[in-house]
């Protein structure tokens, strides 16, 4: 094994929370984070309610602070990003209410800047780098694919003639595990990656065309799952041993509760679709971390395309993102409580 320390991780899965910095103009506005330890503790608070249940304690792998740079969240994710060189499975994903900041952790808020660059193109430039130092006894293919996931539906987010079009989703499922080439969503298109240009221009595309969904929709990015899979091979040229490994790296819709009074045909319907993919993917979760013998995959495309990602030798990595104002806090607990229940 080539990373080590990815050995020295407690489990298969790992829960992180970060929480993100007041915006310019939120100045005013109250806090419920009323504790960030070292050791990974949160106290969250609400002030405004009187009377006892206002402090709860949560407990995480890390607690990354408003203060925490992209550079900061990167440095603890990338020994898990690395492990797919030794043929890993790996699933990080974020989870939070629309505007925690999932997108900033996993995209960042703008590509122009690199110290602003998210998880994703870290992770594809890191593996990309490290594929080319070592050339000279293992070759390495880093492939990619993108997906939406939208009412259940699968689209191809790398298309570059913007067509919008979905597919059924051909689950490989369980057979993706002994077969190693086995692809969870084989009719999406796969682009090579040999250069962080590449890896730009590919992130390009898929962020134009979740932008193009979401002025026809309304917003919609906020409603669907974006799944970036990188596949990587590595072939010894002295053993001509083959090692596959992939890396499934998701922003999920955002985990707000809508209001079953207001919300009325297409808004209900997303709104459902999101509900039952989230709670889809706890319970999967929830299963693994209780080691239980069914897992249930296949209730949701969603784990259905992560399949093979979640449990097994597999590591998941959860980052919690959590909006600081009291105005959020029932917002702030229910996602807590998701973290708390697959930790
Ligand atoms: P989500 O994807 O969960 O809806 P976003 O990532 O779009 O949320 O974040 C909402 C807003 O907060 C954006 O303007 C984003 O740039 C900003 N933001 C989120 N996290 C941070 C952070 N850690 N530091 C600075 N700004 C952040
Ligand atoms: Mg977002």
């Amino acid at each position: 094994r080539l990373y080590n320390e990815v050995q020295d991780l407690k489990g298969n899965i790992r829960v992180y929370c970060r929480i993100r910095p007041f915006l310019p103009g939120q100045s005013k506005k109250q806090t419920a984070m009323e504790y960030i330890g070292e050791n990974g503790e949160l106290v969250v608070s609400n002030p405004s309610k009187k009377g006892k249940d206002t402090h709860r304690l949560f407990k995480f792998n890390k607690v990354f602070s408003p203060a925490a740079t992209q550079e900061e969240v990167f440095l603890d994710t990338q020994p898990l990003i690395r492990s797919v060189l030794d043929g890993y499975n790996v699933c990080i994903f974020a989870y939070g209410q629309t505007g925690s900041g999932k997108t900033y952790t996993m995209s960042g808020p703008n590509l122009s800047s690199k110290e602003d660059w998210g998880v994703n193109y870290r992770a594809l430039n890191d593996l990309f780098q490290i594929s080319q130092s070592r050339r000279s006894s293992i070759v390495y293919d880093v492939g990619v694919q993108m997906v939406e996931i939208y009412n259940e539906q699968v689209r191809d987010l790398l298309v570059v003639d913007n067509v919008i079009y979905f597919f059924d989703l051909h689950t490989l499922g369980i057979w993706s595990t002994t077969q190693p080439n086995g692809l969870a969503v084989p009719e999406a298109s796969m682009h090579s990656v040999n250069s962080t240009a590449d890896v730009l221009e590919l992130m390009n595309i898929g962020l134009m065309n979740r932008a193009v969904g979401a002025t026809a929709l309304n917003e919609r990015s906020s409603r669907s799952h974006s799944i970036l899979t990188v596949h990587v091979c590595g072939t010894d040229l002295k053993t001509k041993t083959v090692l596959r490994g992939s890396l499934h790296l998701v922003d999920l819709a955002g985990s707000e509760r809508v209001d079953r009074s207001e919300a009325t045909g297409d808004r209900l319907k997303e709104a459902q679709h999101i509900n039952k993919s989230l709670s889809a993917l706890g319970d999967v979760i929830f299963a693994l971390a209780q080691k239980n013998a069914h897992v249930p995959y296949r209730n949701s495309k969603l784990t259905q395309v992560l399949q093979s990602s979640l449990g097994g030798q597999a590591k998941t990595l959860m980052f919690v993102q959590l909006n600081p104002d009291v105005d959020s806090y029932s917002e702030t607990v229910s996602t807590l409580k998701f973290a708390e229940r697959v930790s």
